[in-house]
């Protein structure tokens, strides 16, 4: 078992590790992260989640 914090690498810092738009869990060591993207006033807009439970939960709160 791997101490999580210590798998970010030197590529991307812990601030620069995206977040789970949903419950905040950082997204670095999540495999099973999914993303969302859509356009919104001609920008992109993307948010991401660590996995499909909390994607779904945060789309049911969108609507
Ligand atoms: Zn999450």
């Amino acid at each position: 078992m791997k101490d999580p914090t210590s798998d970010l690498g030197e590529d991307i810092s812990p601030d620069e590790a995206p977040a789970c738009e949903w419950c905040g869990d950082s997204l670095a060591n999540a495999p099973d992260r999914r993303t969302r993207t859509w356009v919104e006033n001609r920008e992109v807009q993307r948010v991401q989640f660590c996995d499909g439970a909390c994607l779904d939960s945060w789309r049911d709160s969108q609507e």
